[in-house]
């Protein structure tokens, strides 16, 4: 474990100074490692406020370039980056924020190979902030292989949810929650999506990865938080583990 120097004291004070949060917490953090599955809106805020707290590795995957239609919500990009890899600029962007951050890209889609599962083992946390039913099930059935932790989150219209999967007996997974919430496949490119929405979520999604990172406040396995946007209101529902989830579950469970 390495000594911080008094420069990464005065510069992370004022989480040190938290209630139960002390040195020895803040260097968890810089000795962890994320990987953040999509630089959209979502991750752009993910990204920034773990760099920003002291993260030491991200990884930033993600396949597309900058458009015109992402700076509303994608807050690390710029008009004159629009054409450029997602990961390239966002990299550039928090390199100034935290420039003691390691930052990782991989300007890919994510898919189920031996290779994807070598990347993910090598994580602390994987944070999912893709749009598409179809990544966010190949990304939970990925950690689910390799039992990485996982925070997944949506943003559409005026509302938006977070939960995290961190593999313990009987604890619901992403599959078991998309069960419940039917298959729909929209994306914000169909249904639209309030710029600050994402900033919302995504910053919902950091903190709960710097909670699990460092077990700071209680454990909330199988808790699910949506943000009703439009009605000014959170709501928490705790969601079980489908029986027969044909990704969790225990065919022959002895319970
Ligand atoms: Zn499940």
């Amino acid at each position: 474990m390495m000594a911080f120097s008094d420069n990464a004291l005065l510069r992370y004070d004022r989480q040190i100074t938290l209630k139960d949060f002390d040195i020895e917490k803040q260097q968890r953090l810089a000795d962890a490692k994320v990987m953040i599955i999509g630089v959209g809106g979502l991750g752009c805020a993910v990204a920034t406020y773990l760099a920003s707290s002291g993260v030491g590795q991200l990884t930033l995957v993600d396949p597309d370039t900058v458009s015109l239609s992402n700076l509303p919500r994608q807050i690390l990009f710029s008009e004159s980056d629009c054409g450029k890899a997602k990961v390239d600029v966002a990299r550039q962007q928090l390199a100034l924020r935290n420039s003691a951050c390691q930052y990782l890209t991989l300007q890919a889609y994510v898919d189920d190979s031996i290779i994807w599962q070598q990347r993910f083992i090598q994580q602390d946390i994987i944070i999912d902030c893709t749009d598409h039913l179809l990544s966010r099930q190949q990304i939970n059935r990925l950690c689910f292989t390799t039992a990485i932790p996982l925070i997944s989150a949506g943003a559409i219209r005026m509302e938006g949810y977070v939960m995290s999967f961190t593999w313990q007996q009987n604890e619901p997974c992403y599959e078991c929650l998309s069960h419940l919430f039917g298959e729909s496949t929209g994306s914000c490119v169909e249904n639209g999506v309030m710029a600050p929405l994402t900033g919302v979520v995504g910053s919902l999604q950091a903190m709960e990865a710097l909670r699990y990172l460092t077990n700071y406040g209680c454990r909330t396995p199988g808790q699910f938080l949506l943000y009703d946007a439009m009605n000014f209101s959170f709501t928490t529902l705790k969601v079980r583990q489908n029986p027969n989830c044909k990704i969790c579950a225990q065919p022959q469970s002895k319970d």
